[in-house]
């Protein structure tokens, strides 16, 4: 089956790959800093078992461009238990409103998009935060640069990167500031001399160096993909970001052959875990009944994985796994809130479904998502007496009520909705990647 063909195929172009990386990094030019070039295999769009196939072949460093994604995939229990030492990038453009649910992400070892000092400052905050007193580590991050000026990049304009890099050097004291990012042109024609966007990186670090007194070993230069990863690390590429090499060309939903090709840019809306047919038909008309689609994908995920006889301590873990991955995205948020941000609704992909959920169940999500971080879920449950009812409820008990919205919900029966939440250290760790409590301003 596919996954055959697939195991060889990864395992054969991850060595591939390496093996060109390293021997492009022979043929850099003596002037520059010789630090060995970090390879990251850009896994979007492509399923956990791929990225723990790359694993098994050496590869550690993985890059995401967006959140949810990289949030869904980093705390698969799947990667979770086979990769361990795991390093994963976030590559794609940052917003504000995700920095908390990104830096929630187990084993994140570099954020290569930090774009302006604003940014720079939420990162900063955020982290003194999530990372709290038991640990004194630093989060690696990157300045982003606009190289090529293109309206459609993200990045700072290439002027602004002194500034902005001394402001985070001087007054983020979370963050250690690692190098510089560009994306850079598509399509540059090399036979037409060095890319420039990489010159321009370079001498933008040339310029920094110089200006805060910085060794030029130290500060990295993150440039170079599928097409062009070579050429980069000649002229002083230390990182370099692979993806369709390594993991073959990626598909988008609804991009059918009869269909024109839509622009990345579109695309990446309707992807995700939990894709749906058409998530912006869907969007401009979640007033009508949605029960149709209502945690189709979420609910079917569960009910294969109930369905066998035996109950392993895995399948309990994906279970878990998948509910997580569900309170994550409707904490914290109020329903209003939801309904009226398109941008949440962009940014979580699968908004539509999430506005049919019921306000009770919100409640309850939002218990136990604002309880103190010691405590866990079954503790909760068993703490919540009898006789509070959500709105237009009958009068049923607390408990009962819960247990049978996960069972209508989630597929969890009951007498296992028990079972399930005392189970106290998987859950311990599947708590730990809920984002901190937004701030109410
Ligand atoms: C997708 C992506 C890559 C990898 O692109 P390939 O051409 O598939 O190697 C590199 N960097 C960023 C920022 C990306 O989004």
């Amino acid at each position: 089956m596919w996954k055959v063909a697939m195991s060889e195929e990864v395992g054969k172009a991850i060595q591939s790959v390496a093996e060109r990386v390293k021997q492009a990094a022979s043929r850099r030019q003596k002037s520059l800093p010789s630090v060995a070039p970090r390879l990251v295999a850009v896994s979007k769009t492509k399923p956990p078992e791929m990225v723990v196939e790359a694993y098994r072949h050496g590869q550690r460093n993985f890059g995401e461009n967006y959140v949810n994604e990289l949030v869904d995939k980093a705390s698969d229990p799947l990667i979770l238990e086979s990769c361990p030492d795991i390093k994963w990038h976030f590559i794609g453009h940052l917003q504000k409103n995700n920095v908390n649910k990104l830096l929630g992400v187990p084993n994140l070892f570099l954020v290569e998009t930090v774009d302006s000092v604003k940014l720079a400052d939420k990162v900063n905050s955020s982290w003194e935060r999530i990372r709290g007193a038991n640990a004194t580590q630093k989060l690696r991050i990157m300045v982003q640069v606009n190289t090529s000026g293109e309206q459609s990049k993200h990045g700072l304009p290439p002027e602004e990167t002194v500034s902005t890099v001394k402001h985070i050097v001087s007054r983020c004291s979370a963050l250690h500031f690692s190098g510089l990012m560009t994306i850079g042109r598509y399509g540059y024609d090399l036979s037409l001399g060095p890319n420039p966007d990489f010159q321009m990186l370079l001498s933008r670090r040339q310029e920094l160096c110089e200006s805060l007194k910085l060794p030029v070993e130290e500060v990295e230069l993150s440039m170079g993909m599928s097409t062009d990863f070579e050429h980069a690390i000649e002229v002083g590429s230390t990182n370099v970001r692979v993806g369709s090499i390594i993991f073959g060309n990626r598909e988008y939903p609804n991009s059918a052959a009869n269909t024109p090709t839509p622009s990345p840019e579109k695309t990446s809306k309707v992807r995700g875990k939990f894709q749906m047919d058409n998530v912006e038909e869907l969007s401009s008309e979640f007033n009508t009944d949605l029960s149709g689609v209502r945690s189709e994908a979420a609910t079917a995920s569960l009910q294969t994985l109930h369905r066998k006889d035996i109950m392993t301590e895995r399948t309990r873990s994906q279970i878990q796994a998948v509910e997580m991955s569900f309170l994550r995205r409707v904490a914290g948020r109020s329903l209003r809130d939801r309904v009226r941000s398109s941008v949440t609704r962009e940014e979580l992909g699968v908004e539509p479904l999430l506005l049919h959920v019921e306000r009770g169940q919100l409640r309850w999500l939002g218990h136990l998502y604002r309880m103190p971080p010691g405590r866990l879920p079954g503790e909760v449950f068993r703490a919540c007496p009898t006789g509070r009812r959500p709105r237009g409820r009958p009068r049923t008990r607390w408990r009962d009520y819960v247990s049978r919205l996960s069972w209508e919900r989630l597929g969890i029966p009951p007498e296992e909705l028990e079972e399930v939440c005392m189970d106290r250290e998987v859950w311990a760790s599947l708590l730990r990647l809920l984002p901190p409590r937004p701030d109410p301003g």
